[in-house]
């Protein structure tokens, strides 16, 4: 049994090892980087301490501050949603050194303990909200069809507050963009064309209901997406819209103004890592993670996300 523990920690020592040699790597290259991409930067919660239970991936309110910090003294220009889409159609350019800080679902804590930070430090960002849930503390169910908003306390796997009007219309007011996650966190590739436009024309009124105006943006719910929910998006006005990581293969024939990448950024990110992740060849170090993700998956059997 020790033997067993004992091989399992050289093998993360290895692992570990490995990662910090690959990120110094790519941090050399940035040297000769002919050209720098912008980068979008994905958070869900931001949280003084742990949550009590299950959550969606958080960072501690600590690290997000280092991490902006970080980017403010190594002089990234701070990109607006509207800067990252319209440098995406090729209508401007962007200084080399340009990062977009992204927010999804829209919880609560983004107010209490992410707006703070960012107007301390004067830096845009996009909320993507899930705009049934507005001014809402749900219980939320995992369902296979997306997120269920559950009666009773004990068939729900996680409990939060999300942003209410006054807070978004504040955040509005200071230099944060709300942008559309749908209405109801459901997996998109499972509905139908008019479920579809409901959930994407519905979330953007919503929208407009709060701040006036909906910017025509959207970030996709579980970074799910298919050539039909694109293209449904365009068709209801949406100009760019943000996944997650992007597979490597099995990728879909789409608009890459409809599949824009974003590094997600999780809790207990190393400071090395996280300059690795907003370097020129970030993306090659998160795509090389979703690579060996895969893999993995692929070998232990488990499902493939229709994408
Ligand atoms: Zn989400």
């Amino acid at each position: 049994m020790l033997e067993k523990e004992a091989a399992a920690g050289s093998g993360q020592k290895l692992k570990l090892a490995a990662r910090w040699l690959f990120c110094q790597a790519l941090l050399a290259m940035e040297k000769t980087a002919p050209r720098r991409l912008a980068v979008s930067l994905l958070y869900h919660r931001v949280l003084p301490a742990p949550p009590s239970g299950y959550s969606v991936s958080w960072v501690r309110q600590s690290e997000f501050e280092e991490q902006i910090t970080f980017l403010k003294e190594s002089d990234y220009h701070f990109a607006s949603v509207s800067e990252i889409c319209e440098w995406a159609e090729g209508r401007v350019s962007l200084p080399r050194r340009s990062v977009h800080i992204t927010f999804d679902d829209g919880f609560e804590d983004n107010h209490t303990y992410a707006f703070p930070i960012l107007r301390k430090h004067c830096v845009p960002a996009t909320v993507f909200l899930t705009t049934d849930l507005i001014g809402e503390d749900a219980r939320i169910r995992y369902d296979p069809s997306g997120w269920v908003v559950a009666q009773s306390e004990e068939r729900a796997n996680m409990q939060c507050r999300f942003l209410s009007e006054s807070q978004i219309k504040e955040m509005n007011a200071n230099g944060v963009t709300f942008a559309s996650h749908g209405r109801i966190h459901k997996r998109l590739w499972m509905m139908s064309v008019a479920e579809l436009e409901n959930e994407i024309i519905g979330s953007q009124r919503r929208i407009a209901e709060v701040v006036g105006a909906a910017p025509p943006f959207m970030s996709y719910p579980f970074g799910e997406f298919n050539a039909t929910i694109a293209r449904v998006a365009e068709r209801s006005g949406i100009r760019c819209a943000f996944a997650v990581k992007l597979p490597l293969w099995r990728r879909p024939a789409v608009d890459q103004l409809y599949a824009l990448p974003r590094i997600g950024i999780g809790g207990g990110t190393p400071s090395y890592m996280f300059r690795c992740l907003v370097s020129s060849y970030g993306s090659l170090y998160n795509l090389s993670q979703t690579a060996w993700k895969k893999r993995h998956e692929l070998l232990s059997g488990s499902v493939w996300r229709p994408i």
